[in-house]
This record gives C-alpha cells, structure tokens and sequence, in this order.
C-alpha cells in the first residue's frame, strides 16, 4: 500500500522528501518544470511538487481569453441582429460624416463619450435639432466605432422598438419580448433614434420606455438619443407630462444625459435650396447663418 502510494506520488511528480529528487519535465514542451515545497496531502512532514509550466498557464489562458472573445463577439452580433434599418446603420461612419456649421458641440460630444465610454457610466448624450441635420449619422458613426473597440451596440428608432415590442403580444411573432428587452438592457451602448418621436403614448409604452432607461441607469449604461424636438419644446412641461403625470420620468433621463442642441440644418434643404439658387451648399449655408446672426 505504502509503495503504491509512493509510486502513485512519483508519477504525479511528488516525490518523498527523503528521495533524491529527480527532474521532472513538461509534457507539452519538455522544458524542466520547477518544484515548490508543500505539506504533505496524507502524512507529515513536506513533499516537493512541480507547479504548472508557465507553457500550460498561458495556454490555459489563452483559451479563456478566446472565450471571453467569442461571447463577446456573440453579444455584439446578438445586439446589432435586433436593431433597426441595419444596413444604413453599418454605413454611417466618420470618415463619410460631414461636420456642418452648428454640430461642432455634438461631434465633440460624441468624441468625448467614444474615448471615456467606461469611466462615463450610465452619463449618454441627448442631441436635438431640426431633422436632417445629421444627428442620426454622427451617433451611429459613433456607435460603430464603440463595436470596432469590442462594445455591443443596439441601434433602435423609437417607432421601430414600439411597434416590435407590441408585436410580441402576437403569439406567433417570432420575437418575444424578454429577447429585445433583454437586448436593450444588456448592450453595452443603446442607440435611441427619433426619441420622443411618437405623438401620444399608450400607458403600456410609457412603461416600456421607463423599463429600459430604468434598468439602464441601475446597470449604469449609457443611451444615446437623438431627437427632432426644438428647444423651446426640449424645456415645455408638454414634453415632460408624455411620460407620466408629473414629468419625472423625463426629467430623470435627461439627468442621465449630456444634453446637446444641434444647430445645423436641415442637409437634404440646403442642397435643394442651394440647387434652386444656383450657389454651391456650402454658400447657402454661408449665408443662412449670417442671417441668424
Ligand atoms: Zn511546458
């Protein structure tokens, strides 16, 4: 029995303190591996056991590494499966983004949210501003360069994420509610187009939306939403009482947000208008502004 064990010991590598110890080496790459002294694991007394060669922790962290990727990776494809208009989404990047006169303070905003994107937390941007003047563009671009970087993203228009989460009652839909709540509230970065975009709310969509930015802000996730309201109507209480009675719904989102007013109009207008007069947009543009001032 005594021997047995012995043996047993020896082929793990342990040997009996009292043996000459001989050099054990790694299977995987022959190298010698070093030995550590530690108590006995049956009797008294210490015995000599080698620790893992320094091949095996690596590859042994390498694959967890490799793991931790892919579920990664799975994430970010689960989130952009779910959200809106995709193609165009994947399309609008920086490099195809113009920055017009009156976005400056969205585009650095956006900059700033990319590059501190942990240390902000649950802090998201709200930018606001006439249609068209490319609030849509710069989050997405944005966002696309957050999945470049190993974020999950979800993409969502307002009325896209209503209609779908209504659709979901229907029990042959092929999407159940849990799966895009689930998604919204797990991605690392939602993008929320067209924010505040429906004209009446049902209680059980106001629900919905208390839903996501609520669970949002407990797992301090940031949302980034654009929306087509004006300032005067950004501050109405007409705004506020959309989401519930007393308006602290609203007033609670926006505490979570960078709040930015884009000045730059409307892109498709100045190109028409531009066109009409026969000046370059840029002109146009030119002159537009001047006229505000
Ligand atoms: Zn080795």
């Amino acid at each position: 029995m005594k021997e047995a064990l012995e043996s047993v010991m020896k082929g793990m590598g342990m040997s009996n303190s009292s043996n000459k110890l001989e050099p054990v080496h790694c299977e995987k790459c022959g190298n010698e591996i070093e030995r550590i002294q530690i108590q006995h694991p049956f009797g008294k007394g210490t015995r000599w056991v080698p620790v893992a060669c320094p091949c095996v922790i690596k590859e042994r962290e390498d694959f967890n590494k490799e793991q931790e990727r892919r579920l990664k990776q799975h994430k970010i494809e689960k989130a952009l499966k779910l959200s809106s208009a995709l193609e165009d989404i994947r399309n609008m990047t920086f490099s195809n983004y113009i920055l017009r006169d009156g976005a400056e303070n969205s585009y650095k905003e956006i900059k700033k949210a990319i590059e501190n994107f942990e240390e902000r937390g649950r802090l998201g941007v709200f930018i606001f501003g006439e249609t068209g003047n490319g609030k849509s563009h710069l989050t997405a671009a944005g966002g696309n360069e957050l999945i470049v970087k190993g974020y999950s993203v979800i993409f969502l228009t307002e009325k896209d994420l209503l209609s779908r989460l209504a659709a979901t009652k229907n029990f042959r839909n092929e999407e159940s509610f849990h799966e895009i709540m689930d998604a919204c509230l797990r991605a690392d970065l939602l993008v929320w187009d067209d924010f505040m975009s429906s004209q009446r709310l049902t209680d059980e969509e106001k629900d919905w939306i208390f839903q996501i930015f609520n669970g949002r802000e407990r797992a301090d996730k940031p949302i980034w939403a654009t929306s087509n309201i004006t300032p005067e109507e950004f501050q109405s209480d007409a705004i506020a009482y959309k989401l519930d009675d007393k308006g602290r719904t609203w007033w609670r989102i926006i505490g979570n947000m960078e709040c930015i007013y884009n000045r730059a109009g409307n892109y498709r207008k100045s190109k028409a208008m531009a066109r009409a007069i026969g000046i370059t947009v840029e002109e146009y543009e030119k002159q537009r502004k001047s006229v505000e001032e």
